[in-house]
């Protein structure tokens, strides 16, 4: 069997990673700038993710979601406590489409209704169709049942104020857009889709998927604004590669069995590596060191006058190229050996691990004067 031919793949097979470095068979080293799309937060294997997995697997590594699973709570304790969201609760799942699949669904539950508003070049990921092709009403919101949404221009105050009413379950809306290319929502936006959503009896969704879990330097990105969202949903970060996700939701929403529910959600190996994470974020400042490591690389983008509107927080920075620079990012791979990524057409992307050292971040701006 062949693989279904779906990547665009760069000629190179890393087989050995340790915190912001990759390895190929040859012994070639990389500095990843790009962490596998923003997944690598703590740093390529790092040992006490490495141990807690190791750990995990000598005791057991699976039951289903029938059981009691302290390992469940324990983690959804500790993400409480590193968050900022002690009194919300954790629903646990695989993926960030899964995460936001189910925030929708939820929101859907809640308010009876089926509108979403969307933001225009936003990505909340792949999935749709499963639920509404299950036959049993008991799964099945109205959103579900038939998808209304309507995407408007990200930061128009006019227009979300025109768009916003009584028949609208929810707001969806990423802390930071990444894959539409690093674009900043304002502090004022998040405040008035915050009152306007009470004001209207819709649920606010922040997609903090990319985001979050510390990469802008707060664990969240719209904790910059001071909003307080109904539903936050998580991935990439939380289990530093190891394949989790999960939603957090306001104590206002009520659960009822059966309301959510997922096979592989919250397995034991996936929160002994989320726990690992949340330990290691903790004890290494990873937040701070986020911060203080992306003011670094911003100010040092900043002085190239080549790159335009160079912008994003902490650790999660976009900057355009001219046309004249489109190859940039495959001379940096292919001739200095430093992973970026891109969003179309002309961004380029970087989400480094939060480990990344001020060393690291010097040589990738010292190869970049290089590589132009
Ligand atoms: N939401 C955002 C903001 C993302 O960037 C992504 C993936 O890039 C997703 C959701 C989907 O996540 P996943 O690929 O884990 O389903």
């Amino acid at each position: 069997m062949k693989l279904f031919d779906v990547y665009p793949l760069f000629p190179i097979e890393p087989v050995k990673a340790q915190g912001s470095w990759l390895w190929t068979d040859d012994g070639k080293k990389y500095l990843d700038l790009y962490g596998g799309h923003a997944v690598i937060s703590i740093g390529h294997n790092h040992p006490h993710w490495v141990a807690a997995l190791k750990n995990q697997l000598d005791r057991i590594s699976f039951y289903s979601n029938s059981v009691k699973n302290s390992l469940q709570e324990k983690l959804a304790e500790k993400l409480g406590a590193v968050s900022g969201y002690p009194d919300y609760s954790l629903f646990l799942c695989n993926s960030g489409a899964e995460a936001n699949e189910n925030a929708l669904k939820l929101a859907s539950f809640v308010t009876g209704k089926k509108k979403i508003i969307a933001f225009k070049k936003a990505f909340h990921g792949r999935t749709s169709g499963a639920v509404a092709s299950t036959d049993n009403p008991k799964i099945v919101a109205p959103f579900n049942a038939g998808h209304d949404i309507v995407f408007l221009p990200l930061n128009d105050e006019a227009s979300f104020i025109s768009a916003i009413n009584q028949d609208v379950a929810a707001i969806i809306i990423e802390g930071i857009q990444g894959v539409g290319g690093i674009q900043m929502v304002t502090d004022s936006f998040f405040q008035l889709l915050s009152k306007k959503c009470k004001e209207a009896g819709a649920l606010l969704i922040l997609d903090e998927v990319q985001s979050g879990y510390g990469r802008t330097g707060k664990f969240f990105a719209h904790q910059f604004s001071g909003i307080r969202p109904d539903l936050i949903t998580i991935a990439k970060g939380m289990g530093n590669g190891f394949p989790v996700g999960g939603v957090l939701i306001a104590p206002e929403i009520k659960p009822w069995s059966g309301m959510l529910g997922t096979t592989f959600g919250g397995n034991y190996l996936a929160c002994a590596a989320a726990l690992a994470v949340l330990e290691v974020i903790e004890t290494e400042n990873l937040m701070a060191n986020a911060h203080t490591i992306g003011h670094l690389l911003s100010d040092g983008l900043k002085k190239f006058s080549l790159f335009k509107n160079v912008r994003g927080q902490g650790l999660m920075i976009g900057f355009d190229l001219p046309e004249t620079h489109i190859n940039l990012r495959n001379d940096l791979l292919f001739q200095h050996h430093i992973f970026t990524g891109e969003a179309k057409p002309n961004v380029v992307r970087l989400l480094p691990s939060l480990a990344l050292s001020k060393e690291e971040a010097l040589l990738f701006l010292h190869s970049l004067t290089q590589a132009l």
